[in-house]
């Protein structure tokens, strides 16, 4: 009995689960641990930029709809098949994203932002200020809400922001996939970062949090079939309506 109770605890500990106070880590590694097998039997990294694309436009579907409750479904499931992507390159988002958005504008280095009055013609160069850090998924809400104020747009111009960085991700990646240089792979990175960061500010605009839409999402492991890894077949997947 002690070594069942014993054994019972561990696998509460062990359980993949997203929590209003998760770090995007954190949902990196749920995303991996729940869908990483069927993604890599199933999948071509092609295909799981197809679905970050599939999906992301049914989001924008939601938006001129102006049914929200399609539009978050749809965001979320395009943010697992993101994150399955960058599952499948080794680029840990976190960092990449602090780096990119260290608490100011990755182009005009400010905050908030003002690329609207003066945009600069280049990058200006950023270090960042370790101790700002976002921890959690919640605290990289606060911070791009300070650089990219939801009030300053319409929630229309953040999706059409999201569909650019959308198509500029799979533009990175089909030139990373026929060169095959660290360059390249870097701007992978980038364009994942950046797209990444609009995805904050279309739910910045909807006033939902991505911590809170997730810990209701997956409570229980696959937001479909509750398993992890996820069991759902193939042809559900591919035919998945939403
Ligand atoms: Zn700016
Ligand atoms: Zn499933």
């Amino acid at each position: 009995m002690v070594r069942f109770y014993k054994n019972a605890i561990v696998y509460i500990h062990t359980m993949p689960s997203i929590t209003k106070n998760s770090t995007l880590k954190e949902y990196q590694q749920f995303v991996q641990t729940v869908y990483g097998l069927p993604n890599d039997l199933h999948f071509e990294l092609q295909d799981l930029l197809n679905n970050v694309q599939r999906f992301a436009m049914r989001g924008l579907k939601g938006i001129r709809k102006k049914n929200q409750e399609k539009c978050l479904t749809n965001l979320l499931i395009t943010s697992s098949f993101f994150m399955s992507t960058l599952n499948r390159l080794h680029i840990d988002i976190e960092d990449e994203l602090w780096h990119r958005f260290p608490y100011i504008c990755s182009y005009c280095a400010r905050q908030p932002c003002q690329c609207k009055d003066s945009k600069p013609a280049q990058r200006k160069a950023i270090t960042p200020d370790k101790a700002k850090k976002p921890n959690t998924i919640a605290d990289f809400h606060i911070m791009f809400e300070k650089i990219y104020p939801s009030a300053s747009r319409t929630l229309e111009h953040a999706g059409v922001h999201m569909a650019e960085e959308v198509g500029e991700l799979v533009e990175a990646f089909l030139a990373y996939r026929g060169e095959h240089t660290k360059i390249h792979f870097n701007n992978v990175t980038l364009e994942a970062a950046d797209l990444l960061s609009c995805f904050f500010g279309v739910l910045n605009s909807l006033s939902i949090q991505l911590n809170d839409a997730l810990s209701d999402f997956y409570t229980n492991n696959c937001h479909v079939c509750h398993h992890a890894p996820c069991s759902c077949e193939y042809r559900f997947v591919i035919n998945f309506k939403s």
